[in-house]
Parts: C-alpha cells; structure tokens; sequence
C-alpha cells in the first residue's frame, strides 16, 4: 500500500476545475493526496457509458482505490463545462447516472457527486455518507 492517504475525483480536464476541487477535498476528508482521473465532461461519459472512457476510467479509479487505499471516489460536473455543454440541471441528471455506474463498480468507498458552480467553488449535490 502506498504511504499516505489517498481520495479519488473523476472530473473534468477543464484547468478552472482541478484546484478547487482537489483543495475541497483535501479539506473535507483530511487526505494527503488526492488522486485526479480527468475526462472531457465525465458526468455525460459516465452516465452514457461510453464505450471507449468509461472502462478506462473504471481502471483507473480501480487502482486508486486497491492500490492506493481511497476510501471516498468523488464524481464532478462544473458550471462553463466545454466537454458537457448542456444546462445545470442536465448536468445533475447525468452526474446522477455516473454516480450509479460507478456504484455499480462494487468498491465499498464512499461516493460523492459535486457540482463546480460559475465562482469554481464545490457545492455537495449528493453524499452516501451525509450523516458522518
Ligand atoms: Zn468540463
């Protein structure tokens, strides 16, 4: 295992996203490290399961979790997203989707859906451990 502690974000490769998202969790989960899978609007690949990304993905956060020891794998979708340009709302529906494509990995982790809104700051849209 490796030394320290780890946790996991699927997001976007959009450059305005990353920072935030790995100080917020770094914050809220009190980690060392926090391990970025990057995709171009992973909400919509997820939720689509795209054929080409979604297994890839699946690898990688695989190894963040087994090799690595994550006990928490967050899944973002952000306000301005050039990969996934479709309104807030849709943007939840398919955050919503990825979530359950990546419960249905079967890792016992903790899952979070995160929205990035228009001032980069991470709102928690869903948590399947809310009453820690
Ligand atoms: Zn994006």
């Amino acid at each position: 295992m490796a030394h320290g502690s780890f946790a996991t974000v699927i997001t976007c490769m959009d450059g305005r996203v990353q920072e935030p998202v790995s100080k917020w969790m770094k914050e809220e989960f009190g980690v060392d490290y926090v391990d970025t899978i990057t995709a171009a609007g992973p909400d919509r690949l997820l939720a689509i399961q795209n054929p080409r990304v979604a297994p890839n993905i699946r690898e990688r956060v695989g190894i963040s979790v087994e090799k690595h020891g994550s006990k928490v794998v967050a899944c973002i979708a952000h306000d301005d997203c050039a990969g996934n340009p479709v309104s807030k709302d849709k943007h939840l529906e398919h955050l919503a989707a990825a979530l359950r494509v990546i419960e249905s990995w079967g890792w016992s982790v903790r899952l979070l859906g995160l929205w990035v809104n228009e001032e980069w700051q991470v709102e928690v849209i869903s948590d399947t451990n809310p009453g820690r």
